[in-house]
């Protein structure tokens, strides 16, 4: 069904107001009648008046069950508004978020808004827009015909409102057109000398106090553990006395310690004495920014800051100008009648790329919606996601903001990064002793010294991503699109042949071995269609057993250039297409080899709740049909590896020629492309050469402790990729204890590691300190360095005996009736303020779909990751501000989350939160868990929920509740909880009046 929406708009008063909302909307129709009236029946009154004015169109459809509409919108979005006025500037994308950004409501005001608050949002943003700047308003005055031309529906509103351009020239087309290619004006970084290495001055305990107490100043708050956090960190930044010895801490510091400032004291003196940057690591990208945050204090001028503190993520997160130029370019040569909607988000990025610190597009300063309102894909497409750069070569590589970004924080005194960049670019950094080649280059980052992992209890985890390998069907055809660019269809893919065109003619022995490197890929990696290749082939050999595999469709999009289809090959060596593929045959035969050993033979079916049964078995012990064809493999990979190896060696080659004779551009093309042709093609290579080894090479007997554990693993293709219909299968190869790597890795380069956390240690009963700091180590990896670590531990100042109250309520079935009116009621007592925490998608959703709507009559908003048509990071910031709301999420709701005050006063857990019972878990816990697998399960356990529970306290005044849904939730496990909170088992209904005594007293 869809709503009647076309519409012209002079003024916004002639749009109803609506905002919609779970129990009753609020309503105002261009006569002025107020209408609060249920979900329900706002379908039926919105058909018969216009377009409304409203915030979030997608997810305001998504509520009310309507499908997508495609741009142009017809209602008028505020939001959309909002990003004229102030392009670059984060807002909570609902009505409080709006009212309170722009200071329309006072910040305590916690009653309903209704919609005419929308109309007071839209004229201070059309007042807002007349106070703009001269050279604002000229910029807007270029680009509203081409939002008139998009069918923008604020256009008219927009243009009466916006003053006269001062410098009236003509306008024609060309300067209209221009004014959307904003890589043309952009500024230019400029190349400066290199730093020399960091010094080696230590940083003394009494100094990092005086520091610490300088930089809070006489009116703050007291911290007793704040200041011993810093004086214990400062070991970190003591000079190491031996190679490959690092000196690490371990620094846990209960929730309220203040550990961010407490190493900024440290770390800033460090970096200061000894001319360095120190690197702090943290797991999220939204974590990245509130460090950046802190350090307002140290650099209270915003550009010194900007100088001094730099974010640091993987190029993928950044705006890349030539992909934002192909898109833009493709979009204005399209007809009227083709359809020139897509412009719309396109203006708006030209502003933002005029506006942001440094063209980050996911957590900086683009709003966190952006994606959600357009379309999701175009944040992919215009970031620099599928790893063509081509560096010096690139007409805008004077104004990139990646290239910026790097140059920026060579001289930087902290680089904010996360666990997973720090990772990628500690292991390639470890290779360069080992590897005499000419031309061996350090990171693009360079070499850093000194590192702070925040939330270090993640470094498992991400040591995990970052370290294990996988074949799949999707990776390979990835590395088949890199190298040999789109294969038909509509894609703008550029293949290396192309990418390297002009390094082709200045060194043309090259081309040769591109041309070898180009047929070996055609020959070994999967070809277009491969999924469905592998589906049909899986499909006839489980026939007649299943007849229908209700596979995920294809989700395409009209409004931007397809950017998977494939185009004709420009390339000069035209494929001959082999009888048999290597890649597709040893995929089919992973494919055969799951099926034989899963428990239970069955179809990727989706679920009630769009949700797939996880597939995988062990690859051990491989039967020889499969070793066959990861010998044929082996061999093609290997003819890839060779041609490209020599490509690398020419270009080193010509790298260490470029030191008699500099020229700069050229030598920094050539490093881009050495660390690229690296990084995306022969290291990926390596690695499954060295999986498909360990294959061809297996022992009779599995060693009793191994290295690796490898399985397979079968899943459907993302719902995001428009490829035909099909599943995807991975050999996957993860290290039993990540954490080798990681100390292999950072023990050469490092001097100075500080880990820090709220949750270093597991809290586990009849255990003395020691052995809870053991365990840590173990976990952690700094077992596995040469120097045992320092360790400290600082207590949280919360009187949590008196701020918190835990309760096991033991009457509460599995039954998703009876777990839905357990959530409503807990939530009800709270009157909101809860985050229900899941894990499972399919029974969060469950419990949404019965709550959502009882919880809204009562003026309770419900939110849900998985449901709501938000990100993560956004869904969160409107927890926040709507203080009364709740939140639904599963583990990336559970760590991490910072929300203060009254927002949020109630945690509930589903179910106790164990482990996945996999075939990773099952080895590791028989394995690293010295006997005890049990232990291990538990420690799991208590970690993640002392992680749910810290969510709770994040002030001296915050009060809260945790409460767990699991009567079967066992005793040992309570220690989990802080010293001194007080838990209860009890039924529902006692628990009920309890927490009501507690929370509204
Ligand atoms: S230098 Fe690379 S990332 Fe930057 S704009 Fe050019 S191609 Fe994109």
């Amino acid at each position: 069904m869809s709503l009647d929406m076309s519409s012209l708009f002079r003024s916004f008063f002639d749009a109803p107001a609506l905002i919609a909302r779970h129990g009753l909307s609020s309503i105002i129709t261009p006569d002025g009648e107020v209408l609060d009236i249920p979900l329900s029946e706002v379908r039926d009154t919105l058909r018969q008046l216009p377009p409304p004015l409203l915030i979030h169109g997608p997810a305001t459809l998504r509520l009310l069950e309507l499908p997508p509409e495609p741009l142009p919108a017809p209602w008028l979005d505020l939001l959309e508004l909002f990003l004229l006025v102030h392009p670059a500037r984060n807002v909570t994308p609902t009505a409080r978020g709006l009212a309170l950004e722009l200071k329309l409501i006072p910040p305590d005001d916690a009653t309903p808004l209704q919609a005419d608050i929308l109309y007071k949002i839209a004229q201070h943003l059309l007042d807002e827009l007349a106070e703009q700047s001269a050279q604002k308003i000229a910029t807007l005055h270029l680009l509203l015909p081409t939002l008139r031309q998009a069918g923008w529906s604020w256009h008219d509103i927009v243009k009466d409102a916006l003053p006269a351009a001062k410098n009236t020239t003509q306008h024609n087309r060309a300067k209209e057109v221009d004014a959307l290619k904003i890589w043309k004006r952009l500024p230019q970084w400029e190349e400066r000398a290199p730093r020399p290495p960091a010094g080696s001055h230590s940083v003394n305990q009494q100094e990092a106090r005086k520091r610490l107490s300088a930089l809070l100043g006489k009116d703050a708050e007291p911290r007793p553990g704040q200041a011993d956090f810093a004086s214990a960190t400062s070991y970190a930044f003591t000079p190491r006395d031996v190679a490959n010895t690092p000196n690490i801490m371990l620094a846990e510091a209960g929730t309220g310690t203040g550990k961010t400032m407490g190493y900024i004291a440290p770390a800033s003196l460090w970096a200061e004495k000894n001319d360095g940057a120190v690197w702090v690591s943290t797991y999220t990208r939204h974590l990245q920014r509130q460090i950046e945050q802190e350090l307002t204090r140290l650099y209270p001028d915003p550009t010194k800051r900007h100088e001094l503190a730099v974010i640091r993520k993987g190029r993928e997160n950044y705006l890349c100008l030539l992909n934002l130029e192909d898109i833009t370019t493709t979009l204005l040569n399209r007809s009227p009648q083709q359809g020139q909607s897509g412009l719309i988000p396109l203006v708006f990025l030209a502003l933002w790329a005029e506006a942001t610190e440094d063209g980050d597009l996911m957590g900086g300063d683009l709003p966190g919606w952006f994606g959600d309102l357009f379309q999701s894909g175009l944040l992919n497409m215009i970031a620099d996601r599928r790893g063509e750069c081509i560096h010096s070569a690139c007409p805008h590589y004077q104004s990139c903001f990646i290239e910026h970004g790097i140059r920026r924080a060579q001289h930087a005194q902290f680089v904010i990064a996360n666990h997973a960049l720090v990772l990628s670019q500690a292991a390639w950094n470890a290779m360069l002793p080992q590897d005499t080649a000419p031309g061996n280059l350090p990171d693009e980052n360079g070499v850093p010294t000194r590192y702070i992992f925040d939330e270090g209890h993640h470094i498992p985890d991400a040591a995990d991503s970052a370290f294990s390998l996988v074949f799949s069907g999707l990776e390979a055809a990835d590395l088949r699109r890199w190298i040999l660019g789109a294969e038909g269809g509509r894609s703008r893919a550029r293949g290396l042949l192309r990418r390297m065109e002009d390094l082709m003619e200045r060194l043309p022995s090259l081309k040769e071995s591109l041309q070898e490197l180009i047929y070996a890929t055609q020959k070994g990696l999967p070809r277009p269609g491969w999924s469905s290749r592998l589906h049909e082939a899986r499909q006839a050999r489980l026939t007649p057993q299943f007849e229908d595999t209700n596979l995920p469709e294809e989700e395409t999009s009209a409004l931007l250039p397809d950017d998977t289809d494939e185009e004709t090959p420009s390339l000069d060596v035209i494929e001959q297409t082999p009888l048999t593929q290597p890649a597709e045959d040893f995929l089919q035969m992973l494919d055969m080899h799951l099926d034989a050993r899963i428990a239970e033979l069955q179809m990727l079916t989706r679920g009630e709740h769009g949700h797939y049964p996880r597939q995988e078995c062990d690859l051990h012990p491989i039967p020889t049909p499969l070793r066959d064809r990861a010998e044929g493999l082996l061999t093609a990979l290997q003819d890839i590896v060779t041609p490209l190896d020599r490509v690398i060696k020419h270009l080193q080659n010509a790298l260490e020629e470029q030191e008699e004779e500099p020229d700069t551009a050229f030598q920094q093309r050539l490093e881009g492309t050495i660390r690229s042709l690296h990084r995306r093609a022969l290291s990926r290579l390596q690695g499954w050469i060295n999986m498909l080894r360990a294959i061809i090479d297996q022992p009779i007997a599995q060693p009793s402790l191994p290295t690796y554990v490898d399985f397979i693993h079968r899943e459907p293709l993302p719902s995001t990729r428009v490829l035909q219909k099909g599943h995807d299968i991975a050999l996957n190869r993860h290290w039993l204890d990540p954490t080798i790597p990681f100390a292999g890795t950072l023990q050469s380069t490092t001097h100075g590691l500080l880990i820090t956390s709220a949750t270093l240690r597991d809290r586990s009963p009849n255990e003395d300190g020691d052995t809870g700091w053991e365990k840590a180590e173990r976990r952690l990896g700094t077992a596995h360095f040469l120097n045992p670590p320092m360790r400290a531990a600082l207590m949280s100042p919360f009187d949590y005996a008196h701020q918190t109250r835990a309760y096991i309520i033991t009457d509460v079935s599995r039954n998703p009736t009876i777990q839905a009116q357990a959530f409503q009621a807990l939530f009800e007592v709270a009157h909101g303020g809860a985050l229900g925490l899941f894990t499972a998608i399919r029974r969060l959703k469950e419990v949404h779909r019965r709550i959502h709507e009882p919880l809204g009559m009562k003026h309770i908003p419900l939110y849900a990751q998985h449901v709501d048509a938000m990100t993560n990071a956004t869904l969160v910031d409107v927890f926040r501000t709507e203080t009364n709301s709740c939140l639904l999420g599963t583990d990336a709701m559970r760590d991490g989350v910072d929300v203060p005050g009254e927002a949020l006063r109630m945690v509930v857990m589903e179910r106790t939160p164990w482990p996945r019972p996999d075939i990773l878990h099952r080895e590791r816990r028989r394995h690293l868990s010295g006997g005890r697998p049990g232990d291990y399960d538990d420690l799991i356990t208590r970690m993640r929920l002392q992680q749910a529970f810290g969510r709770l306290i994040r002030r001296a005044d915050d009060r809260g509740v945790f409460i767990i849904l699991d009567s079967r939730m066992p005793s040992r496990l309570l220690s989990a909880f802080p010293d001194g909170v007080p838990i209860q088992r009890l039924p529902l209904t006692e628990a009920l009046a309890d927490i009501d005594g507690f929370l509204n007293r």
